[in-house]
């Protein structure tokens, strides 16, 4: 392909960008970003950005690095529409609406916060954007009691930082358990134990039902007083875009171990994609920095020197809550089976085996995890146990 065209300019789309140029394509690159301003990293945004307020730490690359390495980014534009047979997206932005042509198209257009179906729901604030966190940021210049609805990574991260500047703050989970999804019932309990000695209140098991600039009622009827909501319930991908196209989607567009989607020009990564795992050959989605910036490396070089080999980047993942720091190597189901290795460090494992390891305050073991976790043959106890040493 001469001209590749990347939808998204978040984390995937620009590294995507970036891989292309260091794989040596010397064709065009377009950009094509619904934010404006340069291309920024999220992680810090329920992190360090809340306390600091530095947006500069956020940009991945400068603006010169875009004229230095002729990759056309077009910040504030919005792709409306892809035309497969053309080979173009329609776009909106500031000089108005008009087509671009690609020979090969990557969809890097993330996700979007789930609004869920509660009364009210439109008074809470979302996390997801530099826009968002800045309003954040403002909310907590002053004393105030806070309702974070939603006990996954981005709410008790915030939860965190909230508490630490001195603010109330009240966590609402439908869940009988914090972070559900993504961890070991016994490292739930250790964050829900975290986040009570630091003064944050636990509503688990509690769905929210709705919302009034009072404050956050639950279905067991309890109203929680805030004065403001963070809304923190998990996200959608954006799909919209390929199923207008008529591209597969099944939880994110579909690829394959590839991450070609139903149509050999058009690659998708990152949180919008749905692609089979290397170890188990499910097709999982994932909302990691580590998923989209393999993921555009590995399309980089597809597209630059035609290397066909399949996805076989192992997951890794971290959240910093206070002063704590959760990392987990490998991609756990929510039902896999869990066993304390050592203080602070969990295995979970499927029918398959070891599908993840988590760890706590443990760089070290992290690290350890990740080779492990890559290992093409099956671990032993011995080695797993060696993780802690
Ligand atoms: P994104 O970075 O979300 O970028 C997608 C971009 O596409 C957006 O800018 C969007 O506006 C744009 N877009 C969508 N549709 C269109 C369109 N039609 N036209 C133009 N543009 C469009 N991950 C970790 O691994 N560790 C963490 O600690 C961590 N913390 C996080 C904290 C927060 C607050 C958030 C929000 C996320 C965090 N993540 C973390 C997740 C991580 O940021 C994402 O997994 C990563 O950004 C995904 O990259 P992406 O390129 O797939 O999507």
């Amino acid at each position: 392909p001469e001209t590749v065209l990347i939808i998204g300019a978040g984390q995937g789309g620009l590294q995507a960008a970036i891989s292309l140029r260091q794989s040596g394509f010397a064709g065009t690159i377009t950009l094509i970003g619904g934010e404006p301003g340069l291309p920024y990293q999220r992680p810090p945004l329920s992190k360090a950005y809340l306390r600091d307020g530095k947006a500069e730490a956020l940009y991945l690359r400068p603006e010169s690095f875009f004229d230095a390495k002729q990759i056309d980014y077009r910040p504030d534009t919005w792709v409306e529409a892809i035309d497969r047979t053309a080979q173009r997206v329609t776009v909106t932005g500031q000089s108005g609406a008009h087509a671009l042509p690609y020979d090969h198209l990557v969809l890097a257009t993330g996700t979007r916060n789930l609004r869920p179906p509660i009364e009210g729901i439109g008074l809470a604030c979302d996390l997801r954007t530099l826009r968002d966190a800045q309003t954040l940021r403002d909310r907590l210049s002053q004393p105030t009691r806070i309702a974070v609805i939603g006990g996954g990574f981005i709410g008790l991260e915030f939860a965190a930082v909230a508490r630490a500047l001195g603010h109330e703050v009240a966590i609402i989970e439908a869940a009988p358990r914090l972070m559900a999804r993504a961890v070991s019932a016994k490292m739930s309990a250790h964050f829900a134990e975290l986040h009570r000695d630091w003064g944050n209140r636990l509503h688990l098991g509690q769905a929210a039902i709705a919302v009034e600039p009072s404050g956050v009622t639950l279905a067991d009827g309890t109203k929680i007083a805030s004065d403001f909501v963070l809304l923190a319930a998990g996200v959608r991908p954006n799909t919209e875009l390929a199923e207008a196209a008529g591209l597969a989607c099944d939880n994110g567009v579909r690829t394959d171990a590839r991450l070609l989607t139903s149509d050999p020009a058009i690659s998708a990564l990152g949180d919008c994609a749905s692609f089979p795992d290397p170890r188990s050959g499910a097709q999982i989605r994932l909302e990691s920095v580590q998923a989209a910036t393999d993921h555009a490396r590995l399309i980089a070089k597809r597209i630059a020197k035609g290397d066909a080999a399949p996805y076989s980047a192992q997951p890794w993942f971290w959240s910093d809550q206070g002063p704590c720091k959760l990392q987990i190597a490998g991609f756990a189901t929510p039902d896999a089976a869990e066993e304390e290795i050592a203080a602070g460090i969990i295995g979970r494992f499927d029918a398959s085996g070891l599908s993840a390891i988590e760890t706590l305050d443990n760089a070290r073991a992290h690290m350890r995890a990740r080779k492990l976790i890559a290992s093409p043959v099956p671990i032993t106890r011995a080695e797993l146990e060696e993780i802690a040493a």
